[in-house]
């Protein structure tokens, strides 16, 4: 497995999204590959700080329905122009 390959699953592999050999073939490089060592092991920590940020921010659900209607506008309009 080659560095750019095992970063195409940095995050799924941290959230453990990842199918068994999937995980075996990424957690092989990186333990042979310092580079890639170095940078999982900083994406997991802001991984980590990111979601105890999250999961101490108490965020409203009505706040999540808007984001996800202005979401579905964005996508209806293509992303352009703003949606006032
Ligand atoms: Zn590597």
């Amino acid at each position: 497995m080659k560095c750019e390959r095992a970063f195409q699953y940095v995050y799924s592999y941290l959230d453990g999204e990842l199918r068994y050999t999937q995980r075996v073939m990424v957690h092989r490089h990186v333990r042979r590959c310092e580079g890639c060592g170095v940078s999982f092991d900083f994406e997991r920590r802001v991984l980590a700080l990111f979601k105890r940020a999250v999961s101490d921010t108490e965020i409203p659900p009505e706040l999540f329905d808007r984001l996800r209607a202005l979401v579905r506008r964005e996508g209806d309009a293509g992303g352009i122009g703003p949606t006032a």
